[in-house]
């Protein structure tokens, strides 16, 4: 580009009535009135005329400076950088369309002189946004470097892997000192490898795979874009990187905590709710009667002579055995009752708006159904029996440790008259 040219193309005067008419419109335009109202809208205009004075006087530097700074500006306050690339897009309509241009091949050094301007106000941008990005990175990287989450390895790559796009940038180096190939960094390798698969649900690992696809395809046009110095096209395309990051990091984060949570309600084991959560329901349970004078009752499973199974067969069998005992529970009952862990080999099982007659004909036929089932585990084949203890909450009951104990004393009378029975 020869800048001596544009004495011709930019006459000095010509350009200031162009950015007078371009505010002046501005001034009445409710949106950047808005935007505007307390930064003052002369100051861009003074950038750019002065942008162009230099430009014109051939002081190419002085440009980039007024440039640069202005850039800077705009992120620091927050301003849209989409209103000064109208702006620009405005001026030189306004320039292309006066027929004032000596000549038509002048409008192609117009095009490259808006594309100078536009591309060092985008560098400008750019450099302050990096410098937040890289606090944000860092700290994330101190939280998670402190953690004992498994979460932080997969976490841990993308934003290492970030950083150094990132200081690529600043450094304008054009050719990557990341991997590109989305199955090919850190983070890929381990999607593609499958090792990730027993933590993240598949939901969750197309999302996740998607979204990781999105960032590089997005680095590999950054260093496309880098290398022509398009920042304006860069700009653009890295802030659509950091969100496919964060987006990338909460969405692992959001599998985690699901997967986390489940497993704080489940028994590994048996599939079952766990204790804890069973805790939770009871209290729910209680209070919903409590307010809606129903009843409901809990029925403790105990197995008979569980013991001897493990010292007869070991406990891979004993292990097995109460997978399926726990199905079997789990099968025989509505969807609105509920199955616990309680310890060991005892179940718990909740009965909403059920009085003790109804829950001791459902919990019959359960004893019956597992009295006479086969239980096929690793080699052997076994059978077992339950005691049962039943308890309805009454309005004398008070709290859920009464009822609980209501249910042990049956249970325990069921042990000490035989076993392989329900007791009401
Ligand atoms: P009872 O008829 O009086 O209930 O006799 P029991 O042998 O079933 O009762 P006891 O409380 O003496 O023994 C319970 C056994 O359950 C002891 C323990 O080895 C076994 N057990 C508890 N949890 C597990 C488990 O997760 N897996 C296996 N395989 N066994 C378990
Ligand atoms: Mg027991
Ligand atoms: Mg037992």
């Amino acid at each position: 580009m020869k800048y001596d040219k544009l004495n011709k193309i930019f006459d000095k005067k010509y350009i200031k009535d162009a950015l007078e008419l371009v505010f002046n419109e501005y001034l009445n335009d409710n949106y950047t009135y808005s935007l505007f109202r307390e930064f003052p809208l002369k100051k861009i205009e003074e950038d750019l005329h002065q942008t162009f004075l230099s430009l014109t006087n051939e002081d190419k530097n002085e440009a980039k400076r007024i440039l640069f700074k202005l850039g800077r500006y705009f992120y620091e306050n927050n301003l849209p950088f989409s209103f000064f690339y109208d702006t620009c897009a405005k001026i030189k309509l306004f320039i292309l369309k006066s027929g004032k241009l000596p000549c038509s091949e002048n409008a192609d050094e117009v095009e490259e002189i808006f594309d100078f301007v536009e591309n060092t106000f985008s560098y400008g941008y750019l450099t302050n946004l990096m410098v937040e990005d890289k606090n944000w990175v860092r700290d994330e990287l101190r939280v998670i470097k402190n953690s004992e989450s498994l979460l932080k390895v997969y976490v841990r790559d993308h934003l290492v892997w970030l950083n150094k796009v990132i200081e690529d940038i600043r450094k304008l180096r054009a050719k990557s000192s990341v991997e590109l190939n989305p199955n090919k960094c850190d983070f890929g390798k381990k999607l593609v490898s499958g090792i990730l698969d027993p933590i993240l649900s598949s939901k969750y690992k197309n999302l996740i795979t998607s979204i990781h696809a999105k960032i590089h395809r997005s680095a590999s046009e950054i260093y496309f874009f880098m290398e022509k110095r398009r920042f304006k096209n860069l700009l653009i395309e890295y802030i659509n990187m950091i969100k496919n990051v964060g987006r990338l990091i909460s969405t692992i984060g959001l599998n985690f905590a699901v997967i986390s949570e489940s497993e704080a309600k489940i028994d590994p084991l048996t599939g079952v709710f766990n204790r804890r959560s069973m805790e939770i329901m009871l209290i729910n349970q209680l209070s919903i009667s409590k307010l809606a004078n129903t009843p409901f009752s809990i029925a403790m499973i105990d197995i008979d002579d569980f013991k001897k199974v493990n010292d007869t067969y070991g406990h891979l069998v004993g292990d097995c055995v109460l997978r399926k005992l726990a199905m079997i529970i789990r099968e025989s009952l509505r969807k609105s009752d509920f199955v616990f862990r309680y310890g060991g080999e005892e179940f718990l099982v909740l009965l909403p708006f059920t009085d003790i007659n109804s829950a001791k004909y459902v919990l019959e036929k359960i004893r019956k159904k597992i009295e006479e089932n086969i239980f096929n585990c690793e080699d052997t084949s076994l059978k077992i029996t339950v005691s049962i203890g039943v308890a309805q909450y009454t309005d004398n009951i008070l709290s859920i440790d009464t009822l609980l104990d209501e249910a042990d004393k049956k249970l325990y009378i069921a042990k000490k008259t035989g076993k392989n029975k329900v007791i009401i």
